[in-house]
């Protein structure tokens, strides 16, 4: 099914990327679902094929490309129904030690990031107690010498088992005793290879999808004070800055499912034949499949917006996270409407269209949930009181 390209311009991107995607077909992906296997072969394609070193530049071996083109990129992957869960957060998260990395960091990582031989991948934020309210977050990272000592526990980090750096947000200064609220939050670049095993525990979580994700637990583990990125104090700001990108990627991810199961959905309907006749005939099945895809170009078109508000250099937070409550709501509509089409076929595994329909499901709850985004549009846009922190 040809979709409208609303990025003409990066069509030799898009299709480079389908090129690696199938070599990956959907077998692939229903192996290591089942088995909940990391998905190691097709994020070394993408890496060989320099696509995750997409918006890393090109002075430390990346391609220097914007975030319209990493938008392209992942959108793609899901496009042609493979999942860049196992790899996308190393795009974003490069971005904090590329912002606020000092030179040295940016020099001993980057690189190594760009060609493969570094893996960024896991990114510690989200804790049991605290959720959504980041800021209530208790692993804290308490100076001693030249070190931190780093006591506490994250969840849902996913990729740790599976990358060798891992950004981490704890606090450094108890909550009490912080200038502000937003203050007293610091990020780390901690090197796990380093560090599992002598105080950072790492324990997978089997969930829903098949998306490597853990908890990992800190024990008096001690980092150099050179794992500092930025100023101490300052980290909840840097993780702050990184979230436009984060949601405008993911939001792309969202208009590539959506598009998956619209074609998905549209061609079982038309080869099913019930009552002697197409079921695709049909307005009731029609209608659902026509619908979504409606949504779908309106989400494109917030998503695509918001990445070249970004990529001017804009701070277009109204529009990624409407973008990603858009798109997160355009792959469900999208992925319901392409189950029910289905019939009993959608509970099938060989159909695909169950795994899809809980990997997109995902993008309502992580990384923000559908409320936090409406809390924040009624509070910065409408002007409403705020009713969350
Ligand atoms: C598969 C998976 C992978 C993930 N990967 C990572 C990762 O790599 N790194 C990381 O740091 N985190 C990760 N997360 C965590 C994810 O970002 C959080 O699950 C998400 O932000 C929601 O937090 P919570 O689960 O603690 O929900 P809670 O904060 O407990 O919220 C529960 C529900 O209550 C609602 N709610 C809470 N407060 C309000 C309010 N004030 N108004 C209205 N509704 C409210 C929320 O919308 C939500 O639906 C992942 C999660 C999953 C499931």
């Amino acid at each position: 099914m040809n979709f409208y390209d609303v990025n003409p311009a990066l069509a030799e991107i898009r299709d480079g990327v389908a090129q690696v995607c199938h070599e990956f077909p959907a077998e692939y992906w229903r192996e290591c679902d089942s088995a909940r296997r990391y998905p190691g072969e097709f994020v070394g394609a993408l890496m060989k094929a320099g696509y995750l070193a997409a918006m890393i530049p090109e002075e430390f071996g990346g391609s220097g490309l914007n975030l319209t083109a990493a938008a392209v990129i992942l959108e793609e992957i899901h496009r042609q129904g493979c999942n860049a869960a196992a790899c996308h957060a190393q795009m974003y998260t490069m971005g904090t030690v590329l912002r606020h990395g000092s030179d040295a960091q940016k020099k001993a990582y980057l690189p190594g990031i760009a060609d493969g031989s570094l893996r960024l991948q896991a990114f510690g934020v989200t804790e049991p107690t605290s959720g959504t309210d980041t800021l209530a977050l208790k692993t804290i990272a308490r100076r001693d010498g030249d070190d931190y000592i780093v006591n506490g526990q994250k969840i849902w980090t996913s990729r740790a088992e599976y990358s060798d750096l891992m950004l981490l947000l704890a606090r450094t200064t108890p909550r009490e005793q912080a200038k502000s609220k937003t203050d007293g939050l610091s990020v780390f670049l901690l090197d796990l290879r380093k560090l599992v095993g002598h105080g950072v525990t790492v324990r997978p979580i089997r969930a829903m999808i098949n998306h490597s994700t853990t908890e990992v637990f800190f024990e008096n583990v001690r980092v150099p004070a050179s794992s500092l990125i930025g100023e101490e104090g300052n980290g909840f700001r840097y993780i702050l800055s990184g979230m436009n990108a984060e949601r405008i990627l993911i939001a792309a991810e969202c208009i590539g499912d959506a598009k998956w199961f619209l074609e998905k959905g549209a061609d079982y309907a038309k080869d099913r034949v019930i009552f002697g006749a197409p079921i695709g005939k049909n307005q009731g099945v029609q209608f659902p499949l026509a619908r979504a895809y409606a949504h779908m170009l309106a989400a494109e078109a917030i998503v695509y917006r918001a990445a070249s508000l970004y990529d001017a250099g804009k701070d277009p937070g109204v529009e990624a996270n409407s973008a990603k409550l858009l798109a997160a709501d355009a792959s469900w509509e999208a992925a319901e409407a392409c189950l029910q089409t289905h019939g009993g076929f959608g509970f099938a595994e060989e159909y695909d269209v169950e795994r899809k329909f809980r990997e997109t499901r995902l993008y309502q709850v992580a990384p923000i949930s559908t409320n936090l985004i409406l809390c924040f549009l009624a509070e910065r846009v409408l002007g409403l009181p705020k009713s969350y922190g």
